[in-house]
């Protein structure tokens, strides 16, 4: 298959990002930054989670957030959900999409959810049922599709399992987590193609994490197989709960710098999306992994007067 002409770019900064995030961030910051990302043509969003307040206190104000976004056609707004409670909540609040997941590997989701994969699936079923009420598109999520941290390699066969059931139950959107980084091009061609393969009509979705630094490679990969969905956070905001230090999430504007330069569509505003990053690196009050907001762009040329020369 040929690469993409055009990829959508989902932003997860505001709910991956933020999630790890110790210390409050305002409501009207997260609404704020939303709105930014909206301006700049971000197509899609998952802007928050419809999770238990006491799980994770930074996405309480989901209901808020949500209320205070200038939404548009445009850009679609999906949240977190993992559980029927948390559906039924994303269902009233009127998000245009849920986001379900249960992990590849049978340890990770126990550790993740206390729940093996086969109940995390009915409840999936169940979530399945409230979102159809409301006619709201359900996307699947599959942490550890590339590795888990307890297990090692995840093979392509447990990870078309629950891709399997997603489809079985109508999902027609799948997105493969790379939680801790443990992708590798290799790993990325051989699960494209074999879901692809097995799920012809399954869009797929990939969440790589730069955790080893290889996080745009993988996406290279990606693209090979025909990939036109990634998934990325601003500034490369996140972390990876087993490598303290680490890097999260891919870059959003790095991913999008790369994808301009491949000739590619996003429909994102560049300039406007670094100018997010840096006020993101305000707001967490430090530095991010992020490349190009710190460079600049390939066009931003220097006068001969500025600057110290080098060599290497
Ligand atoms: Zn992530």
């Amino acid at each position: 298959m040929g690469r993409p002409t055009y990829v959508q770019v989902t932003e997860v900064g505001t709910r991956d990002g933020f999630q790890a995030e110790k210390e409050f961030i305002p409501t009207a910051t997260k609404i704020q930054l939303i709105n930014a990302l909206i301006d700049a043509g971000v197509p899609r969003i998952e802007f928050s989670s419809f999770v238990s307040p006491r799980a994770i206190p930074q996405l309480a104000d989901v209901v808020d957030v949500l209320g205070g976004i200038n939404r548009t056609p445009d850009t679609r707004l999906a949240a977190l959900v993992p559980n029927p409670r948390g559906a039924a909540a994303a269902a009233a609040a009127g998000v245009d999409e849920m986001v379900v997941f249960v992990s590849a590997s049978e340890s990770h989701n126990l550790k993740n959810v206390n729940r093996s994969i086969d109940e995390s699936l009915s409840g999936v079923e169940e979530i399945m049922r409230i979102a159809s009420i409301d006619g709201v598109e359900v996307h699947g999520a599959v942490p550890t599709s590339f590795g888990c941290p307890f297990e090692g390699d995840v093979s392509v066969e447990a990870l078309a399992r629950v891709v399997g059931h997603y489809h079985k139950m109508g999902m027609r959107h799948v997105s493969l987590g790379d939680t801790t980084g443990m992708a590798t091009p290799k790993l990325v061609t051989a699960a494209c193609q074999h879901l692809q393969d097995k799920f012809p009509d399954m869009h797929i979705a990939l969440h790589f994490h730069n955790t080893r630094g290889i996080g745009l490679c993988n996406v290279m990969a990606g693209l090979d197989e025909g990939i036109s969905a990634y998934e990325a956070s601003f500034g490369g905001l996140g972390g990876c709960p087993f490598a303290p230090g680490a890097t999260g999430n891919i870059c959003t504007e790095d991913l999008v710098f790369l994808l301009h330069e491949m000739d590619i569509e996003t429909g994102i505003d560049i300039r406007k999306l670094c100018a997010i990053a840096r006020e993101v690196e305000n707001v967490v009050a430090r530095q991010l992994p992020g490349q190009v907001m710190k460079a600049g762009l390939r066009e931003d040329i220097y006068s001969m007067d500025e600057g110290a020369t080098a060599v290497g």
